[in-house]
């Protein structure tokens, strides 16, 4: 694993690989507030040939992540306001996170938690029982998602833990995994953790793949392990200029992942977070992106487009192409943090 700049300025030596000075300068700077952090297997898949290689983009820092713009905060999302006790966010009716771990074994740039993430956090045994004690009294919630950071870089003996614990509560049906381990590190997706995960069924994972070229032999076989204990895999998008904002890359991505039995689900436009504002694409872009993915691929390979709308107010709404009004060039959408039908609005 890479964990600094100067692990990175090392490695690329011992590769005949150089830099210019200004852009170890800038990686440097950034890594100064932002830190990097490369898996192994992540920093095999880069061209440096390839001034815009889409896994380049995704790991390595870059001088744009310290603009600062208009509209863009370190939390968009306004999580901490539904973080009920520590490390429990309950917004939506039915599901809750309990993030667990600010540990991940990449620091992608994009990272909509980059303002958290990259402090390595751990919730320790003694945050879980009044997380216990909140879902218990709220027998509405019936779907735990477990995240960070990546819940599956945890020693295997803590992330049990917490499992066994929401799997205790009777009014718990599913837990949800989201990580993106099986993207950036594969070899961690062992048989002894899919062994533990087959333990607390109904378990599902949902991970993060961007780019055709994350698709390789050894996530591959991560998914293949983590399928035959008969957890089903969807996989979490995010729209990212200039890595996967154009139809063709989307194509082949959601191709390759039927191929090894993922379901694209989500695909999200970027949150208007710090330090990310150059991967942010347009979501009317996107929503033509996708119009043109309907027609190329068969319908369960076609992903929701998904964008938080209005942080308070709407929470993730889906947006497509015949919810847009004519006139206005504005999309309809209904919120997904409450029932209520004519609670409905445009963006
Ligand atoms: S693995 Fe997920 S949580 Fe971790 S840095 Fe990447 S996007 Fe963020």
């Amino acid at each position: 694993m890479i964990d600094n700049a100067d692990q990175l300025f090392a490695r690329l030596e011992e590769k005949n690989i150089r830099l210019d000075a200004g852009k170890k300068e800038t990686i440097a700077r950034v890594d100064e507030k932002y830190r990097l952090r490369i898996s192994d297997h992540y920093f095999a898949l880069i061209d440096w040939d390839d001034e815009d290689c889409p896994i380049y983009r995704q790991c390595i820092p870059d001088g744009k992540e310290l603009e600062k713009h208009k509209g863009y905060s370190e939390d968009p999302l306004n999580e901490g306001q539904y973080e009920k006790v520590p490390f429990l966010i309950h917004k939506y009716h039915s599901r809750a996170a309990f993030m667990c771990s600010n540990f991940c074994y990449m620091h992608c740039r994009h990272c909509t938690r980059k303002n958290t993430v990259m402090n390595n956090s751990i919730a320790d045994r003694d945050s879980l029982p009044p997380a216990l004690d909140y879902v218990r009294e709220h027998t509405e919630i019936n779907d735990i998602l477990i995240t960070g950071g990546d819940p599956l870089a945890l020693p295997y003996d803590l992330l049990e833990y917490y499992i066994a614990g929401f799997r205790s509560i009777p009014t718990v049906n599913t837990i949800r995994i989201g990580t993106r381990a099986i993207v950036t590190e594969p070899s961690s997706i062992t048989d002894e953790l899919c062994d533990m995960l087959e333990r607390y069924h109904p378990v599902w994972v949902f991970t993060q793949f961007n780019h055709p070229k994350e698709v390789t032999k050894e996530a591959a076989e991560a998914c293949d392990r983590l399928l035959k204990r008969g957890i089903p895999l969807g996989n979490q998008s995010v729209f990212l200029k200039g890595i996967n904002d154009d139809p063709d890359t989307l194509e082949k991505l959601y191709t390759d992942l039927i191929g090894i039995r993922v379901r694209p689900y989500y695909l999200y436009i970027c949150d208007r977070v710090d330090g990310t504002a150059h991967f942010y694409a347009d979501y009317h872009v996107a929503v033509d992106v996708v119009e043109k993915l309907r027609y190329r691929l068969p319908g369960y390979a076609v992903p929701k487009l998904i964008i938080d709308a209005d942080g308070d107010n709407g929470g993730k709404v889906t947006i497509e192409k015949n919810h847009m009004l004519r006139e206005t060039e504005k999309y309809l959408v209904l919120p997904g943090n409450t029932e209520d039908s004519t609670t409905k609005y445009y963006i």
